[in-house]
């Protein structure tokens, strides 16, 4: 313990005189580079496979919409909760404690008002017209928004979500963090929460708030939250459009803005003023082809969305992992499999080993249960071991052929619905990353 923390020292004087060195001395700006500096801890248990931590509090099933049937229902958590028990993974991910959010965070997230709105969402606005502030009956349903329904324990649900979505960025990111990766099962989603509005189910922007957690507690300057959720994260993308340390990148259904959120996941929103470039919304159509599958979300990720995110060089992945992609989803319409999720997990951890999901949508319960299994198995690969994750996909999700083996060509024929999308995106985002530049402009 006592040589990391001569380790850690070591590193942070290191990267203080390399700063002194390039602001020429000048004491103020060292000052400020100390104070923000984001250094990476070292493995806690080198010698053990990583540490998954697994954040789940059955409170969270407690949001429920007893007025009619909602897909945003608790069995969604139990699904995923209840294969991993069954499956043996449970015991092998070490739990992570969580407590409702520090309203800080949420603070530097939504405006009061949104905050305001879930805190009083436990009362009935029709009884809150008339003056009386009573708490509702547990089994009562109202709602604040088109799609936004709560109950008694609504609030407490989502200050609970958000906390786990914290808790798991500290656990993997902080230097007192034990784990190496986390996966949050949590509700109600967030990536349609935006700065000053509910919706979609979206009570508080869970990935947000973390992001807001990484930069404001530990310094750091560059996050990468990868949303693979059907739908576009118009909440993520409209909080964080002027941002440039945190590049949002959404692979979406998009259907020419007649699918949710509609016109919000456009392909032109590219972020504006420094945020211009890292806004990106890969926007599919799906409504002439349902067979939309692995393949497709492999070829966007090779040829364009992962070389982005390489040369961003993120400190921290966050994943809004919607598994309503998933095959079998009834919002979603299209195919991805559980050896899609887990291929895009692993790419992602090739980028950056340290990475914390969070759970989004997803309304096909056996979908849910094995593509969290999917992405939870594969954070506990090493990164650097591609034969033991060749060897786990072809043994557990039958693949036919490795995916490394998979020629550019064989690749483009196989996704050809998604090279129109690919080289609109490819276009509109050339001149913010070197990596889309033809050799000749680089
Ligand atoms: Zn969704």
């Amino acid at each position: 313990m006592e040589e990391m923390k001569e380790v850690i020292e070591t590193l942070k004087q290191m990267t203080l005189e390399e700063n002194q060195q390039a602001s020429g001395g000048n004491e103020s700006t060292v000052e400020e580079t100390k104070e923000n500096m984001y250094i990476r801890r070292e493995r806690v248990y080198p010698d053990i496979p990583r540490q998954v931590g697994f954040a789940f509090d059955n409170f969270m099933l407690l949001h429920e919409n007893f007025k009619r049937d909602h897909p945003e229902r608790p069995a969604r958590l139990m699904s995923i909760y209840t294969h991993l028990e069954k499956t043996q993974i449970l015991k092998q991910l070490p739990k992570i404690e969580f407590e409702s959010v520090d309203e800080k965070y949420l603070k530097m997230t939504h405006d009061q008002s949104l905050i305001n709105t879930v805190d009083l969402s436990i009362y009935n606005s029709k009884e809150l017209r008339r003056g009386n502030e009573v708490p509702k009956l547990a089994k009562e349903t109202h709602y604040i928004d088109n799609d936004v329904y709560v109950n008694k324990y609504t609030k407490e649900c989502a200050y609970l979500a958000a906390g786990a979505s914290v808790e798991a960025c500290k656990q993997v990111y902080s230097q007192e963090g034990q784990m190496d990766a986390a996966f949050a099962a949590i509700r109600p989603p967030g990536h349609h929460a935006s700065c000053e509005k509910i919706s979609g189910f979206c009570l508080f922007n869970n990935v947000v708030v973390a992001a807001k957690y990484l930069q404001s507690e530990l310094g750091m300057k560059k996050i990468c939250i990868f949303d693979w959720d059907i739908h576009c994260g118009d909440g993520t993308s409209q909080i964080l459009y002027q941002d440039d340390s945190v590049l949002y990148i959404s692979l979406h259904r998009y259907d020419d803005g007649m699918f949710y959120p509609g016109k919000a996941g456009s392909p032109d929103l590219i972020g504006e003023e420094k945020g211009k470039g890292f806004n990106i919304h890969f926007a599919f159509s799906a409504y002439s082809n349902k067979n939309i599958s692995d393949m497709e979300y492999i070829y966007a990720c090779t040829d364009l969305l992962f070389p982005i995110i390489k040369e961003f060089g993120p400190e921290a992945i966050l994943i809004s992992c919607g598994f309503d992609s998933a095959k079998g989803d009834p919002l979603g319409g299209i195919g991805v499999t559980p050896l899609g999720y887990s291929w895009m997990t692993y790419g992602l951890m090739k980028i950056c080993p340290d990475i914390v999901v969070l759970l989004e949508g997803g309304y096909n319960l056996d979908a849910l249960a094995l593509s969290s299994e999917a992405v939870i198995s594969t954070l506990r690969i090493d990164p650097n071991d591609q034969e033991s994750f060749d060897k786990y996909i072809e043994k557990r999700w039958s693949s036919e052929q490795t995916f490394n083996q998979l020629s550019e060509k064989s690749l483009q024929k196989a996704a050809k619905e998604f090279r129109e999308p690919n080289a609109y995106l490819r276009k509109l985002l050339q001149p913010f990353w070197k990596c889309l530049q033809p050799e000749s402009a680089k």
